[in-house]
């Protein structure tokens, strides 16, 4: 397929090798569709996710990757031998190949912007888009550098293919330079992680690695190991129904309490609105339900994952002391977990930090650690017995058509990828 460009004359003024191929593999990755999909009952959710699977498969058995496997859930394996003899654990990189079902995938036409100039990038096939460096100071670090976005009509997918090209770019230069000192690297590229699945058919035995890091993060430098603690809580809510006509000191009407509850909410802090950094939160996001019997559904956040029982017991003090003005009603409660800080399982194994940290620093990038105010596919498998930490790929804007990304990070991602394998290798 052929993609458009700004300039006819890259190659001339682009003369390194990495950064052309990097262009190469995203501009091709970028314009397979691999949206996944929320209401689908199969593995993967999409079956075009397999589309690029095979691609990939088939780039890496031709830069000589051993053990190359597609399997039939969209799952796509590969090792790479290790060259030095000694023991070293065994690590995994992994991103995803699904795109988010919240903007469209089809037809991804991708632009590369060379040398971005720091003028508006007007996107052409919706001139309502526009990335500005004013909204995006990102951009400023690429001033003279290749940039990346979609046409205007869909996202561009840099959230995951930037993680992916990242990976195949290391794999191809770990392939070609068998005296750079490292174990054994296993690769795993995942369906549906944008919609919450994508560790479900993993291959745990098949991955075989004892770490992993995803390449699946932001901005240049940026380093995650730590996300919320999640629970869902219900609170149901039973009123007394009686006819309207004949309900005098009779009705308790369900709908009054569950308002009277959401009201009684501080109207400072404690909410996603009123909260950042690493405050915690409640968020009432649905109630459903009818004068008899109603359903607040709340979701608890917070890093220290304790306060999940206090939060959770807040609420039910509320909700108790609103129900004493409704005598007859009552409450029920249920409390169900989500997923848990990533950092309660990475605490045990600093070094997947501080290696990290090391080939940053040798890589001559600035090590951000950020809390995600969210939860990842790293946080999954790290508590299922696979401890993994996020690395940044360089994509901003992310699941919009504003999504851009600049080349100069995922190469230098790439290196922060080979210093990595040789930090570990290191005794
Ligand atoms: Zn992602």
């Amino acid at each position: 397929m052929q993609a458009k460009t700004q300039q006819t004359n890259v190659s001339q003024t682009l003369s390194s090798p990495r950064i052309l191929s990097l262009i190469d593999r995203f501009m091709r990755y970028v314009q397979l569709d691999t949206q996944s999909d929320p209401h689908s009952h199969t593995h993967p959710s999409t079956a075009k996710q397999k589309i690029l699977g095979a691609l990939l498969a088939q780039e890496l058995t031709q830069m000589g990757a051993a053990e190359v496997w597609a399997d039939e859930y969209g799952y796509v394996y590969a090792s790479i031998p290790a060259t030095v003899q000694t023991a070293v654990p065994v690590l995994a990189f992994c991103s995803h190949l699904d795109t988010a079902p919240d903007c469209s995938g089809t037809h991804v036409q991708p632009i590369l912007h060379h040398p971005y100039d720091g003028a508006d990038l007007v996107l052409p096939d919706d001139p309502q888009q526009v990335i500005r460096m004013v909204d995006h100071p990102a951009l400023k670090r690429h001033m003279g550098q290749p940039v990346i976005t979609a046409s205007g009509q869909t996202l561009l997918g840099a959230d995951d293919k930037a993680g992916v090209a990242i990976i195949m770019e290391f794999a191809q230069h770990l392939l070609t330079h068998p005296t750079i000192p490292h174990g054994l690297i296993k690769l795993v590229f995942t369906p549906d992680e944008e919609i919450g699945q994508g560790t479900d058919k993993l291959d745990f035995a098949r991955l075989g690695a004892n770490f992993a890091y995803t390449l699946d993060g932001g901005s240049w430098g940026s380093f995650e190991d730590e996300t919320f603690s999640a629970d869902g809580m219900t609170i149901e809510i039973q009123g007394i129904m009686a006819h309207p006509g004949a309900a005098k000191g009779i009705m308790v009407n369900a709908l009054k309490i569950g308002a009277r509850i959401l009201q009684s909410l501080p109207p400072a802090g404690w909410s996603p609105e009123t909260t950042a950094d690493r405050e915690g939160f409640v968020h009432p996001h649905r109630i459903e339900g009818n004068a008899e019997t109603v359903r607040l559904e709340f979701l608890l956040r917070s890093f220290h994952t304790p306060d999940l029982a206090v939060y959770a017991q807040r609420l039910r003090e509320l909700t108790e002391s609103v129900l004493l003005q409704y005598p007859g009603a009552s409450a029920r409660y249920m409390v169900h977990e989500q997923y848990r800080n990533m950092k309660e399982v990475l605490d045990q194994f600093p070094f997947i930090r501080t290696n990290a940290q090391k080939a940053y620093a040798r890589a001559g990038v600035p090590f951000v650690q950020e809390p995600i105010r969210g939860g990842t596919d790293g946080s999954r498998l790290s508590f299922l017995g696979l401890p993994c930490a996020n690395i940044f790929t360089g994509m901003q804007a992310i699941h919009g058509k504003q999504e851009w990304v600049g080349v100069a990070d995922m190469s230098s991602a790439v290196d922060v990828l080979l210093e990595l394998v040789q930090v570990w290798a290191d005794k």
